[in-house]
């Protein structure tokens, strides 16, 4: 049987502000970049969230869908509705972000009715993925819920991937984000870090934080420099991965999600880490060389999966 990857978190409507004030209608989110490329590459996945049941919510859904995204452990709240997010871009170019998402539908997946159908569900899973801002979405509750969830897939031979991406202001105060993260990587089987999301956190204990956790799972460590290297740890392996220059970086959003999403496929299909690092560079590498989080399906690089 396929093996079935879950990726857990928030897909928000996007509005991207013109020069004339007229706003320019999208969809984005870290965990659902990730489900996206992963079904590009032939992996069968289901993103796992709450949408509404305004017009919004319906035309995300028809989007995954037709990106091969499984859309069935969608649940949907009545009268509720997704996040927002608007990018104001200034007159040098750079741009900011800014959010409306505290009562995004996507907050209450661990929560109120149906919560306990979604945990279930995602127990029968083969690989459960989820990030940094999913972690910032539950509340307390909400995470424990998560965890036990995590605890279930493990108990049925299934393993979990949790990515640090980290954004302060998803978090009421940093000890909460440094906890989360503290339990969520004690509990991954497959860790995803950034050495800058981490330094954020812990300071300069940043990498300790992760690399304590080597030889109990595998490690994906993306430090900085341009271009960036991953040092991988898994077992007794302990290589670093340098990425290929890219000639012309034009955007550097979803480097991060599709490097996971390749890096994932490459395991999943029986690639070694340093094969699987590779994939992950060779995808994140034409990415950043477009606009957007989503590269048109015709520049999807050939990866060795097979
Ligand atoms: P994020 O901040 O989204 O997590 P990272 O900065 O960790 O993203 O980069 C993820 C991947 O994107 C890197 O491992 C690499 O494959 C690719 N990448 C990012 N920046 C560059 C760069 N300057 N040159 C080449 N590849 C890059």
């Amino acid at each position: 049987m396929a093996t079935r990857v879950a990726c857990i978190g928030e897909c928000m409507m996007e509005l991207s502000e013109r020069p004339d004030g007229s706003l320019l209608r999208g969809y984005g989110g870290d965990t659902l970049n990730t489900a996206l490329y992963l079904a590009r590459l032939g992996v069968a996945v289901d993103y796992v969230t709450a949408l509404g049941d305004d017009p919004w919510s319906e035309e995300m859904l028809a989007a995954w869908a037709a990106e091969g995204v499984g859309t069935g452990q969608v649940r949907r709240l009545p009268g509720r509705m997704p996040g927002l997010y608007i990018i104001r871009t200034d007159g040098s170019g750079e741009r900011s972000f800014h959010y409306w998402r505290d009562s995004a539908a996507a907050r209450d997946l661990f929560s109120g009715p149906g919560a306990a159908e979604t945990q279930g569900a995602l127990a029968g899973y083969d690989l459960v993925y989820a990030s940094g801002i999913s972690l910032s979405l539950y509340g307390e509750a909400g995470r424990a819920a998560l965890a036990e969830t995590c605890r279930a897939v493990q108990a049925k031979g299934g393993r979990v991937a949790f990515d640090t991406n980290y954004r302060p202001r998803g978090w009421p105060d940093k000890a909460k984000a440094q906890a989360a993260f503290r339990d969520a990587m004690a509990a991954a089987d497959l860790i995803f870090a950034s050495s800058e999301d981490l330094e954020w956190l812990y300071g300069s204990d940043g990498e300790e934080e992760v690399l304590r956790h080597h030889g109990r799972c595998e490690i994906v460590l993306k430090g900085g420099g341009s271009p960036p290297s991953v040092r991988v740890l898994a077992g007794t392996e302990d290589v670093t991965v340098p990425a290929p220059p890219v000639d012309t970086i034009v955007d550097t959003t979803a480097a991060g999600d599709s490097f996971a999403a390749a890096y994932m496929a490459a395991r999943l299909a029986g690639r070694s880490p340093a094969e699987a690092a590779a994939c992950g560079h060779r995808l994140a590498g034409t990415v950043i060389g477009h606009r957007g989080a989503v590269i048109p399906r015709s520049a999807m690089p050939d990866l060795p999966l097979a």
